[in-house]
Parts: C-alpha cells; sequence; structure tokens
C-alpha cells in the first residue's frame, strides 16, 4: 500500500466532509476492501487515526449493517491514554469524623493548606479538611489522635489520599517541590508517612 493512500484517507476523515457516497455504496455492496471505512478499521493502521476518527468510521458501518466490524485495538495510543490507570486506594472515607479533633487541627492552622498555604474562604467561614495521615479502620489501623492528623484544603487531601505525593521524614514533599507547614504545637507521627508512601509503592 502506498503511503499516499494513507495520507489521502487521512485528509479525507479530517476534513470532516459528508460527502462518502462512493465509499458507501461500494460498502455496502462489499466490492471494496480498501473503502475508507474499511482501511480506517483494519486494526495494523488503527494507530494512525484518531479514536473520534476510528469511532466515525465504526458508526457508518454500523448504520450500513456492515458485516464483521472490527474492535477497536486496545493499544492505539489514544486507547491507552484514555485508559483509566489502576490506582491503589488508600481511604474512601479519610476525612476525620470525630469532630473535635477535626476542628482542633483546623484552628492550629486556622485553615491553612498545610501543603498550599491556601485558606478556602466563603463569606465570613472558613474550609479545610481533617486528614488522616494513616486511615482509621482496616486494613490501616491508623490511631484517631491529632499526631496522625492534617489540615489539608480538599485538593491536596484528595492528592494525598491517591498517592500523589508523599512526605518525608523532614517534612519535605520532593514530587511538589515543597515542604509540609507544621506549626510547633502540632507533633506529627512522620512514621505514619512512611505508611503512605509504602502502601502506594506496594510495600505496605
Ligand atoms: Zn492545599
Amino acid at each position: 500500500m502506498r503511503v499516499g493512500a494513507y495520507e489521502a484517507t487521512t485528509d479525507i476523515l479530517n476534513s470532516g466532509r459528508d460527502n462518502w457516497g462512493g465509499f458507501t455504496e461500494l460498502v455496502l455492496h462489499q466490492r471494496l476492501d480498501l473503502s475508507v471505512e474499511n482501511l480506517v478499521l483494519q486494526q495494523q493502521w488503527q494507530p494512525l487515526f484518531s479514536i473520534e476518527q476510528l469511532e466515525n468510521a465504526r458508526r457508518r458501518l454500523q448504520r450500513l449493517d456492515y458485516p464483521d466490524i472490527p474492535v477497536l485495538l486496545e493499544n492505539n495510543p489514544e486507547t491507552v491514554i484514555d485508559a483509566k490507570p489502576e490506582r491503589r486506594e488508600y481511604s474512601a472515607n479519610s476525612i476525620v469524623r470525630d469532630a473535635n479533633l477535626a476542628k482542633q487541627v483546623k484552628e492550629l492552622y486556622d485553615y491553612k493548606c498545610q501543603a498550599c498555604g491556601i485558606v478556602l474562604v466563603a463569606g465570613n467561614r472558613k474550609y479545610a479538611e481533617a486528614a488522616h495521615i494513616k486511615p482509621v479502620g482496616e486494613p490501616h489501623n491508623g490511631s484517631d489522635t491529632l499526631n496522625n492528623i492534617l489540615c489539608l484544603c480538599p485538593n491536596h487531601h484528595k492528592l494525598f489520599d491517591i498517592g500523589g505525593f508523599f512526605v518525608e521524614d523532614d517534612l519535605e514533599i520532593p514530587m511538589l517541590g515543597i515542604r509540609l507547614f507544621k506549626v510547633k504545637e502540632h507533633d506529627i507521627c512522620v512514621e505514619n508517612f512512611t505508611y503512605h508512601k509504602n502502601w502506594f509503592e506496594g510495600n505496605a
């Protein structure tokens, strides 16, 4: 197959033109193996096209009741990008349930995120989340104590829970290029940061 044919095909697909008459007629009568649709859907050529183009071609073939429409290839680069990577679950309920403890840690930091320093303000109210470093309950069995709780904004809370950053013993956060802020009144059990990191690295 000449390269020019593929370029021409891609051109037609990218043009957004609706005039597929000739191709679809030939597909309908199954007389053209190299119809644009068929070409697009031949698995070895799929990586040349975007998912949208492939899906459009599939839809056109379906409208024609074309038999044996090939499936989209799993290893198409776009498919891989779109595929959700598996994430290791840390905790579904990592917000501190004990209202007093939650209030305590937030007041220690005046609702300022210990990672980014942002305070969310809504009128005369401030918002922050109290987050366990090592989640309480199975399988983690972290303690419900102030030395296992951080004051974080919702973004950094979520990021922490999906393993988007780890905190070192010296409170450095290399992945974000920042250091966790800590007031001297707040003792933090740094072993729990090690546990968090190990969990996501598959060692815990
Ligand atoms: Zn933050």
